[in-house]
Formats: C-alpha cells, sequence, structure tokens
C-alpha cells in the first residue's frame, strides 16, 4: 500500500529530512585521507542523537551502524570500521537516515576523498545528475516507470551502468514503503505518481557492469566486476506545485 501524506504529515516529515541533510553534510566535510570509515559513522550519529532524533540505519535489520560508508567498488552497505582508512583518490558513498518525531528522511552522496581522477569525477557528476533527472519526471501524474526510465537513459548514454538489485523507495513513518522506486525501466508503467506521496529516489551506478554481489557479512554489497560505483539520493515530495527536494541542510 502506498500510504499518502497530508500537507501537515509532510511539514511534519519535513524535519526528519532537515536533520538526514545536515548530518549528511557534516559526514562529507569529514572526508579527508586517513579517516577511518568509522570515525564518519560516530560523528553521524552524535550529530543525530543530540538533535534528539534517531539515525534510521542502526540496528535497522541489524545494520550495525548509523551510516553506510561505501568506498569505491563498494555500491552501497558499507559497515563502518576503524579498519577502514581513506586515502587521497578514493570516492566515498555515505547513507544516512534520521528519525524524528514519526518520520524517516534518508539521503546519500558520493565525496571524493582529496583528488580522485578525471574518471571517477565524470562518474560522480553522471550520478549526481541522474538523480535530478529522476526528480525533474517526479510529477503528479506521471508514474514511477518515468523517473526509472529518466534515470537509465542519462546514465547508459554516458556508458555507465545502473544497479538492478537495489532500488530507491517510498519513505515516511517506515524506512522503506512502497512504492519501489527502480533505476531503470519503461516510461509510463508502474505506479501513478499522486501529491502526498514520499519517495527516496536513489540511482546507483557502476562504472563497468551492473551487476553486484553481496559479501559475507550480509551487508557490504561490490561491483562484481571490481569498478568503481556512486550513488546520490535524496528524499523527495510529490505536490501540486511539482516535487519538493525535503534532504536539503538549509
Ligand atoms: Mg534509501
Amino acid at each position: 500500500m502506498i500510504v499518502i501524506k497530508t500537507a501537515r504529515e509532510i511539514r511534519k516529515m519535513q524535519d526528519a529530512c532537515t536533520l538526514s541533510a545536515r548530518a549528511l553534510k557534516l559526514a562529507g566535510e569529514a572526508v579527508e585521507p586517513g579517516v577511518s570509515t568509522k570515525e564518519i559513522d560516530t560523528i553521524v550519529q552524535k550529530f543525530i542523537e543530540e538533535q534528539g532524533a534517531k539515525p534510521s540505519f542502526l540496528g535497522y535489520g541489524g545494520f550495525p551502524g548509523s551510516a553506510c560508508v561505501s568506498v569505491n567498488n563498494v555500491v552501497i552497505h558499507g559497515i563502518p570500521s576503524k579498519k577502514i582508512i581513506l586515502k587521497a583518490g578514493d570516492i566515498v558513498s555515505i547513507d544516512v537516515g534520521a528519525y524524528l518525531e514519526g518520520y524517516h528522511g534518508d539521503n546519500a552522496y558520493t565525496f571524493p576523498c582529496g583528488d580522485i581522477s578525471k574518471e571517477a569525477r565524470m562518474l560522480l557528476d553522471a550520478t549526481k545528475e541522474s538523480l535530478f533527472q529522476g526528480i525533474q519526471k517526479a510529477v503528479a501524474g506521471n508514474r514511477v516507470g518515468d523517473i526509472s526510465s529518466a534515470v537509465q537513459k542519462y546514465v547508459e548514454t554516458r556508458g555507465y551502468s545502473v544497479v538492478r538489485d537495489f532500488v530507491g523507495h517510498g519513505v515516511g513513518a517506515k524506512l522503506h514503503e512502497e512504492p519501489s522506486v527502480p533505476n531503470f525501466g519503461t516510461a509510463g508503467r508502474g505506479p501513478r505518481l499522486i501529491p502526498g506521496m514520499t519517495i527516496a529516489i536513489e540511482p546507483m551506478v557502476n562504472q563497468g557492469k551492473y551487476d553486484v554481489e553481496v559479501l559475507s557479512d550480509d551487508w557490504t554489497t561490490v561491483t562484481k566486476d571490481g569498478s568503481l560505483s556512486a550513488h546520490f539520493e535524496h528524499t523527495v515530495a510529490i505536490t501540486p506545485d511539482g516535487p519538493v527536494i525535503m534532504t536539503v541542510p538549509d
């Protein structure tokens, strides 16, 4: 069932989204050579808890961190670790959610660590832009497939691939709600977008092939071919006036 929120509920959810965005921004500012992914996680957890909220991911399905920190060929769900030390040239995907007063906000961004290669920069730019291509289609009356198709076309035109095994989702009182929002698909297909829906659009884009595999820790998801991967995500509200990006730090 797709939960439709009232304008008042969306206003309430805005606080959780703003907080998630501020936590993600802080996490990104901490990305530099020599920092462990555990240190980034601690910054996120402390900040969210100080604001009287809860990190959405901590303990979710047993996840042992407040942020997913996924480096280079890690697509998503990287477990923060003292042993993973960032170095110049890495790309660092950070996914953060905050739960405040009954609602979740969810967002992700891939940050460069120091100077990165031209190839890595191009992947980041393309993935970020594909998110905005998707958001532009998050318009009442359109269908989920319009978002999916816009993301996929943008990405594949540039020679990259979109991950199939993980997709975006509705978000609200629960972290993962219906509908699924794939980053691949056919325009005009899928559930109709109507005002009051809040969805997380989150392209995961691989430099190489789209196949991924989950490591034996049951979380860390890597590209099968070892290529780099990037991940950008916003929580977006469908409104009568068009898409509203809710995960903005202010
Ligand atoms: Mg998400």
